[in-house]
């Protein structure tokens, strides 16, 4: 296993590929989802299921083919999409009369529908979401992270004024922020993207940004107020109670398997994955050891176990097979699996089992009467520690004492020759795209997000050292 603290980026792949969560395939830029890899989906999935549904929305699903002219409808839409689309020009051995983009994005396909389903005040508020693939053709890929095929839900709702809209803008970028810090036990700031930053067509674009175990920054979800933007390129109109023909306010907002890597860059050590308990493919590994072959009682006990937890719909695997109990330690830490119990003769004996959290140094004794009733306990506790330990280690790289230019540059040379992380930094920012684009390329930190609830506030520029319009999150980002 590579190192985590001196090559990151090596240990992410090495640790990704040794944990069976994906593999390469020979179309660049796209990736396999091995089974541990996609049951971290799902559960996301359900979990962001669960809540679209509870607050009205339904699931629907949009063709992966669109015309190029609907993007043309769009300009900004278009300028923003057109480098990363890949084309289909030929179909049944013949040109096609439109070349058909694989979406990267649907709301030029569902505007053009909605535009139809979409008569009166009656049919409002329409609240989509859409589980799907989708294509960026990205020069520089990470598996999960950054690829050129993604997998992600896009949600597409269209309502009778701003106010709605933007309630739903705001709605679903609490939902992701609730379901990535319980789910994932991922802390996020959550906050609006500057001009530069938006999604391209949208009116406003506020994300949550979750900071890596590098310190670099990945946008974790984004929620779009799209204003009547859309409406008006596809003509998406509504009767009003007062019979007046009005555009409608739509919105947009997604989140993406790039949540996997995100899990994994957060939690991952040095052995390799530490999977908080609600996304774990496997939650406990239970593992017979010492002479366990010749002593049935064993195994008996370790079916019983088993049994008990699948009652309680825990996700539970029983090693039995022929490894060495330090080859199947070695394994299952690898892979992040939270809890490990072991049980051998002797503690058979002393009516006990040892147990082990994925984060702790040590085992600790349990007594097999309660044995079940401590697995649950641990699963609750480390799901809760895990988001701690996330929320510690991102404060301890947020600086808030940055305020020119000249300070992030020194802050970025002393972090290289202390071999530390530079993290992020809070800095005011005066709103002219000058002063963050030229931020960009002395330091490669780009602004993450305006945060709604900044740990301090700040009053000059980083740049130009003029009065601050907003304070902002700058970072490096995947
Ligand atoms: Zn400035």
């Amino acid at each position: 296993m590579s190192n985590q603290k001196n090559d990151f980026s090596k240990w992410y792949i090495d640790t990704i590929q040794k944990a069976d969560l994906m593999d390469y395939t020979p179309v660049r830029g796209c990736i396999a989802f091995k089974p541990d890899g996609y049951e971290i989906w799902e559960h996301i999935q359900d979990e962001m299921n669960k809540r679209f549904k509870e607050t009205g929305h339904r699931n629907a699903y949009f063709p992966m083919l669109i015309p190029e002219s609907f993007f043309e409808k769009e300009k900004d839409h278009i300028e923003g999409f057109s480098p990363e689309l890949p084309w289909v020009t030929e179909a049944a051995g013949e040109k096609l009369e439109e070349r058909l983009a694989l979406r990267p994005t649907s709301e030029t396909m569902i505007g053009h529908l909605y535009s139809d389903w979409i008569k009166s005040y009656r049919d409002l508020p329409v609240l989509i979401n859409q589980w799907a693939n989708v294509f960026r053709w990205e020069k520089k890929t990470l598996p999960f992270i950054r690829t050129s095929e993604f997998l992600w839900q896009e949600g597409h709702t269209a309502h009778v004024d701003e106010d709605e809209a933007r309630a739903e803008t705001m709605q679903m970028l609490n939902i992701y922020k609730e379901v990535v810090e319980e789910l994932l036990a991922i802390p996020v700031y959550d906050g609006q993207k500057t001009p530069s930053e938006r999604f391209a067509g949208a009116v406003d674009t506020y994300s949550i940004e979750a900071m890596m175990k590098d310190g670099k920054a990945v946008q974790a979800g984004t929620s779009h107020y799209l204003g009547t933007k859309f409406a008006e390129a596809f003509d998406i109109k509504y009767l009003t109670k007062e019979n007046r023909h009005e555009f409608v306010h739509t919105t947009s907002w997604g989140t993406s398997t790039r949540l996997i890597g995100s899990v994994i860059m957060v939690h991952g050590d040095e052995q390799g994955l530490v999977l908080p308990p609600r996304v774990a493919p496997t939650q406990v590994v239970l593992i017979p050891v010492g002479p366990w072959k010749k002593n049935p009682a064993i195994m008996e006990r370790l079916d019983a176990i088993f049994k008990e937890l699948k009652a309680k719909d825990i996700r539970v695997r029983l090693d039995d097979s022929d490894q060495s109990p330090g080859y199947k330690f070695n394994e299952w830490e690898l892979k992040g699996v939270p809890v490990r119990v072991e049980l051998g003769p002797r503690d058979l004996e002393n009516e006990q089992a040892l147990m082990k959290a994925r984060d702790a140094d040590e085992k600790v004794a349990v007594d097999l009467s309660n044995l079940v009733e401590s697995i649950e306990q641990e699963l609750q506790t480390m799901q809760t520690r895990l988001l701690e330990k996330a929320r510690a280690f991102r404060e301890e790289h947020s600086h808030t004492h940055i305020d020119t230019l000249d300070e992030l540059k020194k802050h970025i040379a002393d972090s290289v020759d202390n071999s530390e992380i530079p993290g992020w930094i809070l800095a005011g920012w005066c709103g002219d795209d000058e002063c963050e684009e030229h931020v960009k390329e002395e330091t490669k930190f780009t602004t993450r997000n305006i945060p709604f609830n900044p740990p301090a506030e700040k009053s000059t520029c980083i740049n130009c050292g003029k009065d601050s319009k907003h304070t902002v999150w700058f970072a490096r980002a995947y």
